[in-house]
């Protein structure tokens, strides 16, 4: 399916703020694309695509994960809107076309990282962070200069903040969370 043709469906099925989010993550991820020397095109798709699954409530999206058969972890059965991710990957393939594996990926870690990510995968996860409509959150600034210039260094920075917000709001973190910020403050940390 064509952005355009995708972008129309998103319009009607996601709420109004949902679906300017998703368009500041469809320019950013293609703007973060354009300086990091990756495919424009997949970036703005996965950005496009990244929480198409966003529209239902935590209970639907675990009724829809398990008519699909999708692994479901323990953080996913406390805090069910985590499997927006996995169903938006789903939901790309099935509903909107997406066959390249490395955009159903990025859509699929979004919301966790992973550790090794590829650059369109880290690309993806930063611009939900940073696009313009977010609201201030603890070291924006800063977080949005670095995602130019650094793509590893600013997941650490991402990371960091996501999971002392986690800790914060008592909610239950992913284990691969915790992994993909060991792997990147090793990695990716010049701190
Ligand atoms: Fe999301
Ligand atoms: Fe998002």
């Amino acid at each position: 399916m064509k952005r355009i043709e995708i972008r129309k469906k998103l319009e009607v099925l996601l709420p109004e703020k949902r679906f300017e989010h998703t368009l500041g993550v469809e320019y950013t991820a293609a703007a973060l694309a354009m300086v990091h020397g990756i495919d424009v095109k997949k970036a703005a798709f996965a950005g496009l695509l990244h929480d198409c699954a966003k529209y239902m409530s935590g209970e639907e999206m675990y009724k829809e994960a398990k008519k699909y058969g999708l692994p479901i972890s323990e953080a996913e059965k406390d805090n069910k809107e985590l499997l927006h991710a996995k169903l938006g990957m789903t939901f790309a393939k099935s509903k909107y076309g997406v066959e390249e594996e490395d955009i159903l990926n990025a859509i699929r870690y979004h919301t966790t990282g992973r550790p090794e990510m590829t650059e369109l995968e880290k690309v993806l996860y930063i611009a939900d962070y940073i696009e313009p409509n977010r609201k201030p959150l603890p070291r924006m600034e800063e977080t949005r200069k670095e995602a130019f210039a650094d793509l590893d260094h600013t997941m650490v920075l991402i990371l960091e903040e996501t999971m002392e917000y986690i800790k914060r709001k008592g909610k239950t973190m992913d284990e691969i969370t915790l992994e993909t910020y060991e792997y990147y403050k090793k990695n990716g940390g010049k701190l």
